[in-house]
């Protein structure tokens, strides 16, 4: 079986690692002739709307995903006339834009931060009215790892955080003076058959991920994933989906879906009984889904910047290596290590000793 994934990151590279055992090959379309994800299947490279290149993956792959969620529409929508894509170009179109993101969540009746549309200054006084301070710009496509976003905390910085993202659509958000951050990673079969990993708690550094932990039994868990399932529903969906949220208090407030494999489900990779890698591979090919049950306390430590040398790593107790391939650039994930270990104390302990061999070391 083979399966076509637009864009050849760490995360393509790691679909193609879980396939491996199941006899799935991955085939990979990317613009980088040193993608990362070369390493573990054949790279088509060039243009995401190169048809010619489109055309090689739908002949070639059983089902096309992608990695990530800036794939041209037209690209997907292209691919989608002449072989199965999953999750479907609807689930991308929505999770693209961080407006129709937050307007389906509300259709849903998924809480979310107060948001208005932004698409001039005048528009941005009106919203601040709305939403009030402190208040987060953000462009409505193509932001990530909190890139093309700005905290608007007093009317001086109104004018320069939209001089700085102007240009394209904006969303204005109310900003949350969140408890803590979570996610809920969920997988869902053509059939509708959902299964959820254990709710993940994160932690993020200037808006890029730096830690998760596994929280098996959370008391939050129960309303993420009636959350999560509305989405899937709603969206026919097929593959992974992770849906990331801030709590205040007792309530959740849905930021943003992930219509794919997602960095706060990397622990799965050996805390979980099927990883959501495999779940992914295993959904959108029609195969029976795995468990989804975390096997011990687990959690898991970015390398964003720097990688540490692996003997460090490797020296904590229950810790896992995982490292991309990747050309080191400030800013950049170039690995992460899970932990594992019978109780949940011990994970913490590895974690911070993980974080501190990477901490962050590019000063960002
Ligand atoms: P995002 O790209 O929307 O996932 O944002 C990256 C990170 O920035 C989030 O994980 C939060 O830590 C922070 N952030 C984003 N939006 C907000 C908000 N409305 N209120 C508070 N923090 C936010």
């Amino acid at each position: 079986m083979i399966v076509g994934i637009i864009g050849g990151g760490q995360l393509a590279q790691m679909l193609a690692l879980a396939g491996q055992p199941l006899g799935i090959r991955c085939l990979f379309l990317d613009p980088s002739a040193d993608a990362c994800a070369r390493s573990a299947g054949e790279l088509l490279c060039g243009d995401y709307a190169d048809e010619r290149l489109l055309d090689r993956l739908a002949e070639c792959a059983h089902v096309v995903t992608y990695e990530f969620e800036n794939v041209p529409e037209a690209s997907l929508r292209y691919l989608a006339s002449r072989v199965a894509v999953h999750p479907g170009p609807g689930a991308l179109a929505v999770a693209r834009d961080r407006w129709h993101e937050k307007r389906l969540f509300a259709d849903l009746s998924i809480p979310t931060p107060p948001f208005v549309a932004v698409d001039s200054r005048a528009d941005l006084d009106r919203a601040l009215g709305v939403v009030g301070w402190p208040a987060v710009l953000k462009t409505r496509t193509m932001g990530y790892d909190g890139k093309g976003q700005r905290v608007l905390r007093q009317a001086a910085d109104a004018d320069a955080a939209f001089s700085a993202l102007s240009g394209t659509p904006l969303i204005l958000e109310g900003f949350v003076a969140f408890d803590r951050e979570v996610s809920i990673i969920a997988v869902r079969a053509a059939s509708g058959e959902m299964r959820f990993y254990p709710l993940t708690e994160n932690v993020h550094r200037n808006g890029v991920l730096a830690q998760s932990l596994a929280r098996p039994g959370d008391p939050m868990t129960a309303r993420a994933e009636a959350y999560a399932r509305r989405l899937l529903e709603h969206l026919g969906y097929v593959g992974v989906l992770a849906v990331e949220f801030f709590q205040k208090g007792d309530d959740l407030l849905a930021n943003e879906m992930a219509p794919r494999v997602h960095n706060s489900g990397h622990w799965t990779i050996e805390g979980a009984e099927t990883s959501q890698f495999e779940n992914h591979l295993r959904a959108v090919l029609g195969l029976p889904l795995g468990a989804t049950h975390a096997v011990a306390a687990a959690g898991m430590v970015n390398f964003v910047g720097c990688l540490p040398e692996s003997p460090a790593v490797l020296a904590v107790p229950g810790a896992h290596l995982h490292v991309y391939g990747k050309e080191p650039r400030p800013g950049r994930k170039l690995g992460h290590a899970t932990a594992r270990a019978p109780r949940e104390a011990e994970v913490l302990a590895a974690l911070s000793r993980l974080r501190a061999l990477c901490d962050f070391a590019d000063g960002r």
